[in-house]
């Protein structure tokens, strides 16, 4: 049984952390993004090293108090705020931020966990490398949070997910051992792959203090367009052709409906108005490639293709780089839009690439027979069949008119997402807010297994006690 560390051991504690060591647990601290979950903790530990990461853990073993790993706090899951139980020891990494390397020959960063990922970023851009991996909440998570949930992100359609954007991990176990996994290896087949149990594990089975990071050659040539289509199979006949033109240049391809920038006016976000009127639907195109490879020729030929074929009946291509940052933008304020509308409920969902337009007609079907009433706001990557697929009132209703069927819209999509084959959290995580949809739409003897390794790794349940799977 956990419990709440009591103020002799904090004292401990904060003696072996030094000054600023040890806060009160308030504030940012034990909030999450969206304001659905509220934290408890009895204290943020701020250890500077990984040793002191060690001590930390190891006292809270032998004292069987739980721990909640904490990186930049922007997970939309609930996976590093605790809830229920004895108040934990709210770990974080945010004194930890160093960039002890930048290898441009090897093409690796080597990067401690609380490193925010915006300065890993512009630290690999001043070495003319890429590091690719991009959220819009890139100037506040930190590298720790990034590869325990795996981030996915805007680039995933060319350069992967965080796991795959990881050489080495080295961490803190549950037991306060250090692993040594801070290695750099392209190849590496010497048994269980460690690196890849932490990667996504959300702080369940170890720390995670450092990471050995791919790079990449930075982009010398980019083009940056929004472009009209009629509808998501449109857009996916799109991709298809522009990938058989470009290859490898496609780096991102987002998709919006127009519900997405009809929030942002009807929530007086500020943002670009390229077309006359909006269309149904829109893709945010993103290439990028190397020096000699003639992209903006090479692209024009493709989109003017792709218009001649009908696939795209506008496009605005950006001319400088501040009109593509402002169609970034307009992708990356979507949630903000949302969040000020409100949602009934949100879903971060995945299903095969091939199978989008089926699901946005299925699920929209789904939640028209519950309500009518509901507005749908449906983004996401689309390269990646990933949707962020969100429920909203109608206009002049708040979300608790719908409190009586929000469960039931979610039940409906992931049901729905089930059925595609698909995933109930395609990057997000499962946190604490999706456990249940764990049990419910995991496959059995995955649950088992996960189960099995939790119990090998972290024995007395310390690390991240109820996100993931439920505390025993
Ligand atoms: P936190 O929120 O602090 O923690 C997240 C989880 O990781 C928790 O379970 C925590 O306990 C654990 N953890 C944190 N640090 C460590 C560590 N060092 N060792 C072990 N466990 C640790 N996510 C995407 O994937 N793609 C997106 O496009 C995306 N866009 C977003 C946009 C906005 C505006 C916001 C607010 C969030 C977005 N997210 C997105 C979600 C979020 O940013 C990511 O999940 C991010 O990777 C979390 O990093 P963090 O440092 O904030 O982690």
């Amino acid at each position: 049984m956990l419990k709440a560390p009591d103020s002799d051991f904090l004292a401990r504690l904060e003696a072996r952390l030094g000054p600023g060591g040890l806060r009160p647990a308030e504030g940012a601290w034990l909030e999450e993004p969206r304001g659905r979950l509220h934290g408890q903790g009895a204290a943020v530990a701020r250890p500077k090293d990984r040793d002191a990461v060690a001590a930390v853990v190891e006292a809270c073993a032998a004292a069987g108090v739980g721990i909640v790993p904490y990186g930049g706090g922007t997970g939309l899951v609930g996976g590093q705020v605790q809830t229920e139980g004895p108040a934990p020891v709210i770990l974080s990494l945010d004194r930890m931020q160093a960039i002890r390397l930048v290898d441009p020959l090897d093409n690796v960063a080597i990067v401690e966990a609380g490193a925010v990922l915006a300065d890993v970023q512009a630290a690999a851009a001043e070495a003319d490398r890429l590091f690719p991996l991009a959220l819009a909440s890139e100037g506040s998570c930190r590298i720790g949070g990034n590869l325990a949930t795996n981030a996915g992100g805007t680039q995933v359609l060319r350069y992967g997910t965080a796991r795959d954007l990881c050489l080495g991990v080295e961490a803190v176990m549950a037991d306060g051992s250090l692993f040594h996994g801070l290695r750099r290896l392209r190849k590496d087949n010497t048994g269980y792959d460690l690196r890849h149990l932490l990667i996504g594990s959300e702080g369940t089975l170890g720390i995670i203090t450092a990471a050995a990071l791919k790079l990449f050659p930075a982009p010398k040539e980019q083009v940056t367009a929004l472009l009209a289509v009629a509808d998501p199979s449109g857009a996916l006949d799109l991709l298809a052709g522009l990938r058989d033109r470009l290859g490898e240049a496609i780096t991102g391809f987002e998709l919006m409906h127009r519900q997405g920038p009809a929030f942002l006016a009807e929530t007086g976000i500020a943002h670009v108005r390229p077309f006359g009127d909006w269309p149904d639907w829109l893709v945010l195109l993103q290439l990028d490639s190397g020096a000699e490879s003639a992209l903006q020729a090479r692209s024009m030929a493709a989109l003017e293709q792709a218009a001649e074929a009908g696939l795209i009946s506008d496009a605005v291509v950006a001319q400088t780089g501040q009109q593509a940052a402002d169609f970034w933008a307009l992708r990356e304020s979507i949630p903000a839009g949302n969040r000020r509308v409100g949602a009934i409920a949100s879903h971060d969902i995945s299903v095969p690439v091939s199978a989008v337009p089926a699901f946005i007609d299925a699920a929209g079907r789904a939640v028209a027979r519950i309500d009518p009433t509901i507005r749908i706001n449906c983004f996401g990557h689309l390269g990646d069949g990933n949707l962020h697929y969100n429920a909203f009132p109608a206009t002049g209703r708040s979300r608790e008119d719908y409190d009586a069927c929000k469960a039931d819209v979610t039940r409906a999509v992931h049901d729905t997402v089930d059925r595609f084959g698909g995933s109930f959290s395609a990057e997000h995580g499962v946190g604490r807010l999706k456990v249940g949809e764990l049990e419910r739409y995991g496959d059995p003897a995955k649950l088992a297994a996960m189960r099995a390794v939790k119990a090998a790794l972290d024995p007395k349940g310390i690390l991240n006690p109820g996100a993931v799977l439920r505390a025993e």
